[in-house]
């Protein structure tokens, strides 16, 4: 279940999981709990969805030129291609793409181009018919595509300039390979990938916003002084479906939170992402591949000096933890010390490579409700505590989550409206010492 099988929060970061929970109970309204339900085994599905390499500072005008010198195909069908191409990402209603005057500078220059450009340096390989490079750099991006290659619309034989044309689009608006088969994004070149799909369309919503809610979206909130949430950056569209774990920790050390998604109980990869001001996605990190194995189970925190761990635990209790190089890469080993995941509850005191605690539990604030989160949500120097279900009471469609507002003593009174959500995350996104949420539904 949602990090709430055995998960708590506290102190601007959150999540767990626990392998030892029962089969999850159907969660929410939606009919992808139905497997579940029925026992059935999880479906294997490649996650995570898409992945976002950056963004475009404007993508409500991109502007377009197109250098039809050295084209192997007539230089109107070329344009009619490419013209297709732009107006089909731009039907999804959140980019604008303008042909550029003529000889005035373009956010893109589409040109041609032989097998050999070695300092075009571009970001992935494409099958060898087109590439784009430049996507970060703000207004210097190229789309090439190859001269060496046969090019038609009709011919099966021969490779669709619009099909190539659209995928190279999604990297020029900041996209990555999706590892769906099925999506636009996916990597290389597909005759059958004709439209984005709803996975190339989450990705552009998540970065520019727009696009329908969605049972696995999360949601981007602040808190104003009293703990009222209110949306503060575009959904993350559909990144967290069921099974999800999550957890906000600073992992490359420069002040703001990343946020971390990873599926337990697989082998499998996990994702960051990183938010910029406004909490917007900036882009993301990773995937980080082999992160989840399905004999542990993965946990996201911080250690006793507060720096972002990652601990893989098998079932006896014995672990192997990970730390995060400066990069923000998982890559550092971490020598064999004492480990307190001081929100989750974990703990190895004597260092040993065993968890002497390794069952979870959040405080209870003494109504019924436990403590999710620590923070200083009014400001007054004080942490507050998120008050939420205990979990085991999260079956429902979605609980009540309100501030406690502490001014460092015990009890406080409560502020702001209750909310209603399947799990929150707190932690800082944008670095300004204010804490933000990631939400869980609910939807509709
Ligand atoms: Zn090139
Ligand atoms: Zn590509």
């Amino acid at each position: 279940m949602w990090f709430l099988g055995a998960g708590l929060a506290i102190a601007g970061l959150a999540a767990c999981s626990d392998d030892a929970a029962p089969e999850p109970a159907p969660v929410g309204s939606g009919s992808r709990y139905d497997a579940s339900r029925t026992g059935s085994p999880a479906k294997k599905t490649l996650w995570p969805p898409f992945v976002i390499l950056g963004r475009r500072p404007d993508p409500g005008e991109i502007t377009w030129s197109f250098d039809a010198s050295d084209a192997p195909v007539a230089e109107d069908s070329a344009e009619a291609a490419l013209t297709d191409a732009f107006r089909t990402w731009q039907g999804a209603g959140v980019v604008r793409f303008v042909r550029a005057p003529e000889g005035a500078a373009a956010d893109v220059h589409v040109s041609w181009h032989g097998p050999k450009h070695p300092r075009c340096g571009f970001l992935e390989w494409d099958g060898g018919v087109a590439h784009t490079a430049g996507i970060l750099g703000g207004s210097n991006a190229v789309i090439h595509f190859r001269t060496d290659v046969t090019w038609s619309e009709d011919d099966p034989q021969g490779k669709s300039l619009t099909i190539a044309a659209l995928h190279e689009i999604g990297h020029l608006i900041g996209l990555g390979h999706s590892p769906r088969e099925d999506a636009l994004m996916f990597g290389g070149y597909d005759a059958t990938h004709l439209l984005p799909t709803a996975w190339d369309l989450a990705a552009l919503h998540t970065v520019y916003g727009g696009g329908d809610d969605h049972p696995d979206d999360l949601l981007i909130v602040g808190f104003s002084n009293d703990g009222e949430p209110t949306q503060r950056a575009p959904t993350l569209r559909r990144v967290a479906p069921f099974s999800t774990e999550a957890a906000l920790v600073d992992i490359d050390g420069d002040g703001s939170d990343e946020l971390m998604l990873w599926q337990n109980g697989r082998l499998g990869s996990m994702i960051g992402f990183r938010f910029m001001a406004g909490c917007r996605v900036e882009k993301n990190v990773g995937p980080y591949v082999g992160m989840t194995r399905p004999d542990r189970t993965t946990f996201v925190g911080r250690d006793a000096a507060g720096r972002a761990v990652v601990a893989h635990v098998r079932p006896d209790g014995r672990y192997a933890a990970t730390g995060f190089d400066a990069k923000g890469n998982p890559r550092l080993p971490r020598k064999r010390a004492p480990l307190r995941l001081r929100a989750l509850g974990l703990e190895d005191a004597d260092g040993d490579g065993h968890l002497e605690h390794s069952v979870a539990t959040r405080p209870p604030i003494g109504d019924g409700r436990v403590v999710w989160a620590r923070a200083d949500v009014d400001g007054d120097g004080h942490e507050d505590i998120l008050a939420g279900p205990p979990a085991t009471e999260s079956d429902a469609a979605a609980e009540a989550f309100q501030w406690l507002l502490t001014r460092g003593t015990k009890g406080g009174r409560f502020g702001g409206t209750v909310f209603a959500a399947r799990a929150v995350l707190v932690g800082d996104l944008d670095g300004d010492g204010h804490p933000e949420g990631v939400v869980l539904g609910p939807h509709g």
